[in-house]
Order: C-alpha cells, then sequence, then structure tokens
C-alpha cells in the first residue's frame, strides 16, 4: 500500500469523521454553542469544500478560511503598482497565472493586457530570468507573491539574474511571513476562533515551533496538517482533543512526513541572506509589523520598486466586497451579498473568487448549491 492509500482510505476516513461529530457534540456543550475553527491555508480551504467537509459537519462545528491565500491578501494598492509597472514603457511584467486576473482598484492586469501591455504568465521565476535573458531590449518585472514557500525560489532568480550579470530583471516582491498575521489574528479582540489549522507547506519552510507562541500567548490550539482529507479530518479530532482535555494549548504537528521541528533550514537560509523583514499591509488587515519581505540593500538593484518607482494612484475598495473580513474568519462567502450574484468567477469583483486558493472560488465551485440553499 502506497502511503498515502492510507490518508485516502474511505473507510478510516468515515471512522474517523463519526468521532469527530461525536467530540465536536460534546464540544459544543461546553462552549454552548458549535466549536469555531480557521484552516488558514487556502490550499486547506479549497480541500475542505472539494471533500464537502463543511456540510458534513454542519451544525456540528464551524470552519472558517483565514489570510493563507497570497493572491488575496495581496493589497490593492500592490495591484495598483504591478498595473503601473505593465504601464511603463519597455517593461514586461511577469506572473504567477493567479495574478493576472484580479482586480486592482480600477483595473486589472488582464485588462491591462487586452489594452496592450505586455504581461506574460510563467511556471516560475527561474523561467522570467530566461526570458529576459532572451529579451534584452525590454525591461522583465517579476511579481514576487507568496508566502515563505515561494519566496526562496524567486531569490534564487535574483541570484541567478546577477550571476548571468542581467540588468534587465527585476522583482516586485510582496511576499509575507505568515506568523505575523497569526499574531495579528490572536490579537484582536473580536477574533472567536477556538483553534488552528496550520498551513503544511509554509510549515515544512518555517518549522513547527516557529507557531508555539499561538498556544502559548493566545491560548489557542493549533495543528499543522496535510493535504488530504484525513489529514485535515484528523486535524479536527486532535483541536477538539485539546478542547476537551481541559488542559493547556499546544501547537500540535500532525504532518510529520513532511514537516520537522525546526524546518526547511537551508531554505531559511536562502530568505535570511536575500530577505530583510519589513512591516506591510495585508488585505483586511491593515498594515502588520513583521509580515513583509523585501529585498536586501545589497541587491536593491534588482528591486522593481527601486529602479522604476511607478506612480501609484490612491487605492479605491469596491462597494460591497468582503474579501477583507473573509481573510480575517468573520464571515463565510455566503455572507457576502455578491457572493454568486455580482461577484462571480467570470466577473469576480475581490481576489477571493479568482485565485485557486480563494475562499469564494472555492465555495462557488463545490459548495454553491449548499450556499443557495
Ligand atoms: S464574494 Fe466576491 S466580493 Fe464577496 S468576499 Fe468573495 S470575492 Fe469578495
Amino acid at each position: 500500500m502506497h502511503i498515502l492509500d492510507r490518508f485516502r482510505d474511505p473507510e478510516i476516513g468515515r471512522g474517523l469523521l463519526e468521532k469527530v461529530s461525536e467530540l465536536a457534540g460534546r464540544a459544543q456543550e461546553k462552549l454552548g454553542r458549535p466549536p469555531v475553527f480557521m484552516e488558514v491555508c487556502g490550499t486547506h480551504t479549497v480541500a475542505v469544500s472539494k471533500a464537502g467537509l463543511r456540510g458534513l459537519l454542519d451544525g456540528k462545528l464551524e470552519l472558517r478560511s483565514g489570510p493563507g491565500c497570497p493572491v488575496c491578501v495581496t493589497d490593492y494598492g500592490d495591484i495598483d503598482a504591478m498595473v503601473a509597472f505593465g504601464r511603463l514603457p519597455g517593461v514586461t511584467v511577469g506572473t504567477f497565472g493567479d495574478m493576472v486576473r484580479v482586480p486592482g482598484s480600477r483595473t486589472s492586469l488582464e485588462r491591462e493586457k487586452a489594452r496592450g501591455a505586455d504581461i506574460r504568465v510563467f511556471y516560475s521565476p527561474a523561467d522570467a530570468v530566461k526570458w529576459a535573458q532572451e529579451n534584452p531590449e525590454r525591461q522583465m518585472v517579476f511579481l514576487g507573491v507568496g508566502f515563505e514557500t515561494t519566496a526562496p525560489a524567486v531569490a534564487l532568480s535574483v541570484a541567478q539574474a546577477r550571476a548571468l550579470g542581467l540588468f534587465n530583471y527585476s522583482v516586485f516582491t510582496v511576499h509575507k511571513v505568515v506568523p505575523p498575521a497569526l499574531r495579528a489574528l490572536g490579537s484582536d479582540p473580536e477574533m472567536k476562533l477556538d483553534g488552528l489549522i496550520l498551513p503544511g507547506h509554509v510549515s515544512a519552510i518555517i518549522g513547527r515551533r516557529a507557531y508555539d507562541f499561538i498556544a502559548a500567548e493566545y491560548g489557542l490550539p493549533a495543528v499543522i496538517t496535510g493535504f488530504e482529507t484525513l489529514d485535515i479530518i484528523d486535524a479536527l479530532y486532535n483541536l477538539l482533543q485539546q478542547l476537551l482535555s481541559g488542559g493547556p494549548a499546544r501547537v500540535e504537528n500532525g504532518y510529520t512526513r513532511v514537516v520537522k521541528e525546526e524546518g526547511n533550514v537551508r531554505a531559511q537560509e536562502i530568505l535570511d541572506r536575500f530577505f530583510e523583514i519589513t512591516d506591510v499591509s495585508w488585505r483586511g488587515f491593515g498594515t502588520i509589523p513583521g509580515s513583509g519581505m523585501e529585498l536586501k540593500p545589497e541587491y536593491r538593484e534588482f528591486d522593481a520598486r527601486s529602479r522604476f518607482a511607478p506612480e501609484v494612484e490612491e487605492p479605491r475598495i469596491p462597494a460591497g466586497c468582503r474579501c477583507g473580513d473573509l481573510l480575517k474568519g468573520k464571515l463565510t462567502p455566503r455572507e457576502c451579498r455578491l457572493f454568486a450574484a455580482a461577484c462571480t468567477p467570470s466577473h469576480p469583483v475581490g481576489p477571493c473568487m479568482v485565485s485557486s486558493e480563494g475562499a469564494c472560488a472555492a465555495f462557488y465551485q463545490y459548495e454553491r448549491r449548499s450556499a443557495a440553499g
């Protein structure tokens, strides 16, 4: 049996789900309401929606999405800046696919492309470096979007560009680090969460112990888990057990096949070598201290902001968009009055309906019927 088959076995899944339902009932009696857990990571959100877990546990426990979709948490001002780069003469903007359709204040990269801007989708930053090498007459600005997982590849693209002596490659980094966003959630007096399901991929880089503060400072149980349905059910089981035990909250590692206590030390060294930590703005949260990564001064020549400093108008937030509250776990997509009405995947109002890790896109694809009902 392949190791992953154990995490996909429907019999084991059904049995564990029954136990989760039973524990959730006991937790409900204890709390006087259904327990509320947040799946921080967008990939978990999609896995939860796809497996129909929310529907299966409806009335027993609530699962809310969090700020773990990198495209969704990119602020309007940053998307507007990406558009501004695309409008500069001689500049080609390179990006991962999801970013292209995300609306900024006034337009999107997709619409700018239709108007003649040179916007190109790459599968990796290394491909963008190659493109820059082959097109020396153009300036390539690569959009560095993503958390601790994606940033090392962007850092290495800068190293590659320097090694090749390229002067037409730079990155616009809006990279973010996850723990400060969890601090922002933990210290929000309006936050009503009973536990966190922590991201698998980011944790593989930063390690389990990077989250100890969640339990120590906010008394919140938390579990790192993988992306199979059974991984997620197992994480719920663990969170409920912690809630019912009455003992101190812990941060547990349910994804030991990938995540180590100390994380991926080599990737951490790359991040430390290329980036310095800065304060950046997250959609819905505003500025979170120490939550962003920008290139260190010794790599400034590859920093698109320093190289081009494009003019960006004051951002404008579309009326009715609730993406910000959604990313803080304050509501579910169906509670946004634009969901599946004015906001659909073909006419997205906010990034949560565009990104492949966006909660609204996942709800629309997998849970719309239950939302309508
Ligand atoms: S339905 Fe659309 S507007 Fe509403 S929160 Fe989701 S993405 Fe934003």
